[in-house]
């Protein structure tokens, strides 16, 4: 199939319009992804013709959205290579996903003096979860370094594990170095010595294919509003042999089988851990976002992001003023960039905006990684399916304008 980056973009609205006079130039993917008309229709549709409650009214839009909103958690499991649906829980997002894990799998099963290994290089949604436990519980948690290129060696992380090691927390891709990390051997590694392994693919699943049948491990969370879904939608793959484990998390209505005054029984898995209304047209949006995705092909979106990087990395060499934090040979198109003469990253985010260009800057939720680093903020340019190379030129114009502002 060729890659038709114009056509695609046709699909995304938002992308035709101007920014401060200026055509926008979208490079803050990593943060969040805009959406196709697809999905835009689909919640629009979702609230003006199809809206009801999940699961509880016997009339015909209720069942009609349980339809929809419950054919998603098929969608998610071939999205991921989910042995079954049964496997998907549905959430807000990652954050809500590693809050669960921790509250319903972890905490139950931890005390103190146990550890939990991390990498340095993970998002705060994967950091503070354990934290709770720590604080709580009195568990250890256990760091990982990247080398000077921001990679992983996965033999470290598993020479970190000892006879209290109970979870190994790790990212697929980091949103900061763009890293791609080994999860597959971490994973073998970390069952063979018996420790299971929780990976947080917000990032990874974005940019290439994901087979968590492959990779193997316990937990695998997803953020849906970075897949070109709505905000607010998501889901965690949970291995069955952790999902019996697991406790309730929140309680509350369609998580339960019968309520007396004295007893109570839980519904099965997943929806045990589905309290509440959920986000019904959300995760609706969602599963139209992944057939999107799957329609594209997620080893095109790859091959061209791949592409984009390529590119970038060529016309980043040259600007000796700029250095990027994080050049994996394996890495998702995203770059952490500081500038000399800039004092701070804000102030390149700033000037690029007045150009249209969206970048992000700040210490992006990885504040141990900039302490690794040395650096209170980076700015970011992290790319989508529907960037494209003339986009990187206008990137590169607008840091030689900043260079040329600051001297
Ligand atoms: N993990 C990583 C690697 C991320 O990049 C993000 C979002 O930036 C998250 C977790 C948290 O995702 P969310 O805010 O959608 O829950």
């Amino acid at each position: 199939m060729t890659y038709d980056v114009d056509a695609i973009r046709a699909d995304f609205p938002i992308l035709s319009r101007q920014v401060n006079g200026r055509d926008l130039v979208y490079l803050d993917n990593g943060a969040s992804a805009q959406k196709p008309q697809v999905v835009i229709d689909a919640v629009t549709a979702g609230y003006s013709q199809e809206y009801a409650n999940v699961h509880r009214g016997l009339h015909y839009l209720s069942n009609l959205a349980t339809d929809k909103y419950e054919a998603v958690r098929g969608k998610i499991a071939t999205f991921l290579n989910a042995p079954s649906e049964d496997h998907i829980i549905f959430n807000s997002g990652t954050t809500e996903g590693i809050n669960m894990v921790s509250y319903a799998w972890a905490a139950p099963r931890m005390q103190a003096g146990d550890e939990i290994i991390l990498s340095i290089m993970e998002h705060h949604a994967n950091i503070v979860p354990w934290h709770f436990l720590r604080e709580r519980l009195g568990v250890k948690l256990v760091w990982v370094d990247v080398d000077e290129r921001g990679d992983l060696d996965p033999q470290r992380v598993l020479d970190a594990i000892t006879s209290k090691t109970k979870l190994i927390a790790i990212t697929h891709t980091s949103n900061v170095l763009g890293t791609v990390v080994d999860v597959k051997a971490i994973t073998e590694g970390a069952h063979a010595q018996g420790v299971p392994v929780l990976v947080d693919g917000s990032q990874a699943a974005v940019h290439a294919p994901v087979d968590v049948s492959d990779i193997g491990c316990d937990f695998y969370a997803i953020t849906g509003h970075k897949l070109y879904g709505p905000s607010g939608s998501g889901a965690i793959y949970v291995h069955p042999d952790r999902m019996d484990e697991m406790q309730p998390f929140l309680g509350g209505g369609d998580m339960i089988k019968e309520v007396h005054r004295d007893t109570v029984t839980w519904n099965s898995a997943p929806m045990k851990f589905e309290a509440g209304t959920p986000g019904i047209v959300q995760q609706i949006g969602l599963g139209v976002a992944l057939d999107y995705l799957m329609d594209l092909g997620m080893e095109n979106v790859a091959r061209h992001e791949a592409d984009l990087r390529d590119y970038t990395n060529s016309r980043l060499s040259g600007l000796n003023w700029v250095t990027v934090q994080g050049n994996s040979d394996n890495k998702a198109a995203i770059f952490s960039m500081t500038m000399d003469g800039v004092g701070h990253a804000h102030d390149l985010s700033t000037i690029l905006d007045k150009q249209g260009i969206a970048i992000r800057a700040g210490h992006h939720c990885a504040q141990p990684l900039m302490q690794h680093f040395g650096v209170t903020a980076t700015a970011r340019a992290s790319f989508g399916l529907y960037n494209s190379k003339a986009e990187v030129d206008k990137l590169i114009e607008g840091l030689e304008f900043c260079h040329e502002l600051f001297g």
